[in-house]
């Protein structure tokens, strides 16, 4: 095989598969997480993008010089966009108000229109992700060329590029040596999609789902209760996506940001390792699934996406005194007070 990449598309996936060491050592598990945020666009969404617009291209829907549009917490649009760009394809992006402006920032760079929304439940009709819905409608009559919506949450092609790329991926990886695998919730396409492709092999799988999402209540007592908050993004469901349809995880923890926000800041401050506050309940979640399957096993987890991101919030000491989160001390000290 060449080394050269053809283009940007060519460059997702394959991520690489690191040893947490912190993790490891404290559960006496080989705690492993997938570089996700090695992608282009620094991202897990990286892959759903490119299997939904390879997808769409293939059934004849979406054709040179259309439109992609979609409603996301940012990362699934920054890389439509970034593929998009690569590909000649336009972006409208719908965004609730709320995401962090370094995401807004990337998606506008990538080349995307940002419509922003405020925040609002799924049911109501003026939510981010059906906003979006209709939106591609509109503009599917208007322009000359024709828009698609992604749908990233009820589209599976978002799973499938997991079932074929990350699945497989970490199987590699390992040798077969993994025992489990577990993950947070946004659209369900990583977790549904590493489990169709693990859980016949025998890995077992793991929910770890923030405070404020109902998938946790709904697999352990069948109701959808979203107790608490989380200052994490792009994570937290509240029902059953067409991606998540099928799949019944064996595990599922409820993570509080309280627990996962140390793992995050011990990653980088020890690990190297500037992620964002995902893969913080990610970690978290793997820390529980070995302590309950004891020591000895290998567990695999998501790195989703890269920490500066977030520098405005996960990464800024006022944002998490303002939310009564615990503020890593190294993280406190201004350039200013150093002597
Ligand atoms: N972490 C981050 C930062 C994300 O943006 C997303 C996707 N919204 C996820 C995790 C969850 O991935 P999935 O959509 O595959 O459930």
């Amino acid at each position: 095989m060449s080394p050269i990449k053809p283009d940007l598309a060519a460059t997702v996936g394959n991520t690489p598969l690191i040893r947490l060491r912190h993790a490891s050592e404290a559960t006496g598990c080989e705690i492993l997480g997938k570089a996700e945020f090695m992608n282009p666009g620094q991202s897990v969404k990286d892959r759903a993008a490119l299997y939904i617009i390879e997808d769409a291209v293939r059934r004849g829907e979406l054709r040179p010089g259309g439109t992609i549009v979609e409603g996301t917490a940012g990362n699934t649009g920054i890389g439509l966009a970034l593929m998009g760009a690569s590909m000649g394809f336009k972006t409208v992006i719908v965004i609730p108000e709320t995401q962090s402006q370094e995401k807004k920032d990337m998606l506008r760079l990538a080349g995307a229109d940002l419509v922003q929304v405020p925040a609002a439940p799924y049911k109501n009709p003026n939510n981010y992700v059906r906003y979006s819905g209709r939106l591609a409608e509109e503009l599917d009559r208007a322009l000359p060329n024709g828009a698609i919506w992604a749908n990233q949450f009820d589209n599976i092609a978002n799973r499938r590029a997991h079932i074929e790329g990350t699945a497989p991926e970490i199987w590699d990886q390992t040798g077969g040596k993994v025992d489990g695998f577990v993950c947070a919730v946004g659209t369900g396409g990583t977790l549904a999609g590493v489990a169709m492709g693990l859980q016949p092999k025998g890995v077992k799988i793991g929910l770890a789902d923030p405070e404020g999402a109902a998938l946790h209540s709904f697999y352990t007592e069948g109701v959808f209760d979203m107790p608490g908050s989380s200052i994490t993004e792009g994570i937290g469901q509240s029902r059953i996506t067409a991606n998540l349809e099928g799949v019944t995880p064996d595990f599922s923890w409820r993570i509080p940001d309280a627990e996962a926000l140390p793992i995050v800041f011990d990653l980088l401050e020890h690990e190297g390792l500037c992620l964002g506050g995902s893969s913080g309940i990610n970690v978290a979640g793997a820390i529980r699934m070995a302590k309950e399957m004891g020591p000895g096993h290998t567990i695999v987890t998501i790195l989703c996406d890269y920490g500066t991101r977030y520098q405005s919030k996960l990464w800024n000491p006022d944002f998490l005194r303002d939310k009564g989160l615990p503020v890593p001390g190294w993280l406190d000290r201004a350039p200013a007070s150093i002597p």
